[in-house]
Parts: C-alpha cells; structure tokens; sequence
C-alpha cells in the first residue's frame, strides 16, 4: 500500500500557511508555528497588538529604510519599504510561546525570517528553522548568523502552499 499521507515539513508548512490567512496586512501574510516533536505548541501570524486597529482598518504604517548593499564588488545604497505596524509572525509566536516549550524545538515560517525575527529565534531555544519563500534582503546576514549557533535553517524547494491560503498582497 502506498502512504499517500503527507510528510512532516508539508503538514506543519501547511499549518502556518493556514494561519497567515488571519493576517489583515495588505503586504505580506506570515504565518508561523512551534513544534515539538511531532507536536504543534503555538501557531502566530504577523498582526497589531491586541486591541489596536490592524492593516485593514488603519492602512500599513510605512516605514522606508535605507540599506548599503554589495552589488558587484561596489557598495550601493538601496531603499526598502516595510510596513512597521505589525508585530512579526515570529515575535508573536515568542511572545505566545514559553521558554520551557522551545527549547530543542523547530518553528515553520511561511517566509524566510528578517534579520530581526532570526535574532530572536536565534536566543529562543529553537534549533531549527524551516521557511518556505525567500526574502533575499536578509539571507547573508541571517544564514550566517544561524549557522554560527548551530541552528538548522531550511528551505522547503519544492513545497506548495494550499491555494485557498494564498491571498494577493500587494509589494
Ligand atoms: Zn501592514
Ligand atoms: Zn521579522
């Protein structure tokens, strides 16, 4: 009989893309969620505060930044817009976690975490770091921050995410 079931990385990818649909950001719906062994521990998206009016009500809080980058061996100034309003999938999932629970843990993660979502996660207790799509601006600097602590940090290539969670956000 052939197993037809779907293997871990799906089913927990899977998961945090189901709840990046409850993000109310217009540009960009994380998800994330903890495991434990092969038990689900927190589930958080990227959202305001409690109690504070989201994306949808009160419009992105654009915030531009500027960031030097190498491009062909010469240094370049680039700038980049993000919206500030939100709280990171991933802080929210720290903030929803307790310690005891993450430690030796793995957190799924629709989008590949920004430097500071990494940092976090980095001095959280988690060990391994699985995301789905990339966001380039950051990869250099996390990936070796990562590897310096030994924390496992994966993409998932050939992964697709359910259609009925994908929402169009604009970039
Ligand atoms: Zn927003
Ligand atoms: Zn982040």
């Amino acid at each position: 009989m052939i197993d037809t079931r779907k293997d871990w990385d799906t089913y927990f990818m899977d998961i945090a893309y189901m709840v990046s649909t409850r993000s109310r950001c217009g540009r960009r719906h994380v998800g994330a969620v903890l495991v434990q062994g092969k038990k689900l521990l927190g589930t958080a998206y990227n959202g305001a505060p409690m109690g504070m009016p989201d994306c949808s009500e009160a419009g992105c809080m654009i915030s531009e930044e500027v960031s030097l980058v190498q491009v062909d061996g010469e240094e370049k100034m680039v700038k980049k817009q993000r919206c500030i309003r939100t709280i990171h999938a991933e802080q929210n999932l720290l903030l929803f976690t307790d310690r005891i629970d993450r430690e030796g843990s793995t957190v799924y993660v629709t989008d590949e975490p920004c430097w500071t979502c990494a940092n976090m996660l980095a001095n959280s207790g988690v060990v391994e770091i699985v995301f789905h799509r990339s966001y380039p601006k950051d990869t250099d600097k996390v990936t070796s921050m990562l590897n310096s602590k030994e924390i496992i940090f994966r993409q998932l290539q050939l992964y697709e995410p359910p259609n009925e969670t994908l929402t169009s956000v604009s970039n």
